[in-house]
């Protein structure tokens, strides 16, 4: 048994939100009881002592939407690569590098994904994963990392047309043999969804087969109008706004993700509400690449649950949410929005969201609730109160503040190094996969791929 305190405690539970000088005491996987220091001390004496230095103690962090695979791409850039749109910068970087990818990359990928999302306080994502060259087995290969690692992760591989039959049979059945796989193998850590690309690289037959292999057995996963592409593809070919073509065949509920949503209309955000879809917004991703800013006042105001996510931008959701609050002021020009918008997406929705897919009650501390928490460093030198904590966490923390990431009862990472794996030998893997991908990615010519696939003939 642990007893965590020495510290300020935010539990997100409403009923007993914080304590100046808390503690939470953790039974095996689960919270057994939060509360003052003092009273759990004299509780719980033989537990033994997590000193939070004076910190803050609070729920592990939540990353709704994101890609492992990308990480083995950060730093790297293809001479003469200058993209003029968003379908460009698609084409000639992530589908390059999708096609490119090894097991063993997507495995050392999620490593590294992982290892830097547990020491930025993170402890469930949800993982988007692209590997079209060959995914069979890849879901497995990356439940082996988190599993290992310890955290929770919520997996799909996206399915696309674009890559021709063969490698979207591929995926479906990728997805659906990893849905097998955890229904027959339950890890309470470990959960799938049904992965997608996105409508504009989809045709209508490949997602009525995706509908039904995934037969109700979870929800999907997919990216919705991120660019104008995928509008325009959507309404050129089949004169439905994405939102509605996919409602129109069956993807839409309230076990399914839909990361960006950036141009969506009224009709769409009202079909999002009624079936109970989520959306995750990703505000780094969409500045960088230039598509603009989802219309998420007016989705919350319609009773949408908005997320937040990384999209493998960044590991910090901190950081991402900071850019959520800039982003969205910049929009509505306004200095008086973002930071209730900001926490209601990172820990209301995040939380909504996970304790959904996982079927436990995620993102707070109380009794009975699984022990995922994280201690921040934390010494404000102006008055932090209940009341303003979010605003203190969101401008005064990043995540690299974390000292202590814990998932299920289980102590990840402690003082900056992790305790499950070690993190110089994944590290050396991971460095040597990179570089033999960079290697091939720099010998194939770009001729050898499409730049620009005619989505206009998918019918
Ligand atoms: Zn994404």
């Amino acid at each position: 048994m642990y007893l965590i305190g020495n510290g300020r405690l935010l539990t997100r539970d409403s009923d007993r939100p914080y304590f100046e000088n808390g503690a939470v005491a953790v039974e095996g996987a689960e919270v057994r009881e939060a509360g003052e220091l003092r009273e759990l001390r004299k509780a719980y004496p033989k537990a033994e002592f997590i000193d939070a230095e004076g910190g803050l103690i609070m729920p592990g962090l939540i990353n709704a939407h994101t890609h492992f695979y990308s990480y083995l791409l950060r730093g790297f850039s293809i001479p003469g690569y200058s993209p003029s749109c968003f379908y460009e910068a698609l084409a000639g970087r992530s589908w390059k590098l999708d096609r490119n990818l090894s097991f063993m990359d997507c495995v050392s990928a999620a490593c590294a994904a992982l290892i830097e999302s547990v020491k930025c306080g993170v402890t469930t994502l949800f993982d988007h994963h692209a590997c079209s060259a060959g995914p069979a087995g890849t879901l497995l290969g990356i439940a082996g990392a988190a599993e290992e690692i310890g955290v929770r992760a919520c997996l799909s591989c996206e399915v696309s047309s674009r890559c021709g039959y063969a490698a979207c049979s591929a995926g479906i059945a990728e997805n659906e043999e990893f849905i097998s796989y955890c229904e027959a193998a339950p890890c309470d850590r470990i959960r799938p969804l049904f992965g997608m690309h996105a409508p504009f690289t989809l045709s209508d037959l490949d997602i009525s087969e995706c509908v039904r292999r995934c037969g109700g057995r979870t929800g999907f996963h997919m990216h919705v109008s991120e660019g104008q592409d995928d509008r325009y593809v959507c309404m050129h070919n089949y004169k439905l706004s994405p939102v509605k073509r996919l409602s129109g065949l069956g993807v839409l509920g309230k076990d399914t993700l839909l990361a960006h949503c950036v141009h969506v209309d009224d009709e769409e955000i009202d079909l999002l509400a009624q079936t109970g879809t989520a959306v995750v917004n990703n505000p780094q991703s969409n500045m960088s690449n230039g598509v603009g800013f989802a219309p998420v006042r007016k989705m919350l105001e319609k009773g949408v649950t908005v997320g937040l996510g990384t999209d493998a931008y960044t590991s910090d959701m901190l950081e991402s949410a900071k850019a959520f609050i800039s982003s969205m002021r910049l929009t509505e020009g306004s200095p008086a929005v973002g930071v209730k918008e900001a926490s209601k997406l990172l820990f209301e929705n995040n939380a909504k969201i996970a304790s959904r897919r996982f079927g436990r009650e995620l993102g707070v501390i109380r009794a009975g609730a699984p022990a995922d928490i994280v201690i921040m460093e934390c010494s404000p030198f102006t008055r932090f109160t209940a009341e303003n904590a979010d605003s203190q966490i969101l401008f005064g923390l990043s995540g690299h503040d974390c000292r202590m990431t814990m998932v299920g009862g289980k102590i990840l990472m402690l003082g900056r190094k992790m305790l499950t794996v070690d993190e110089a030998k994944l590290r050396e893997r991971t460095a040597a996969d990179a570089e033999a991908l960079w290697k091939r990615l720099e010998e194939k010519p770009d001729s050898e791929y499409e730049w620009s696939a005619d989505f206009t003939s998918f019918q």
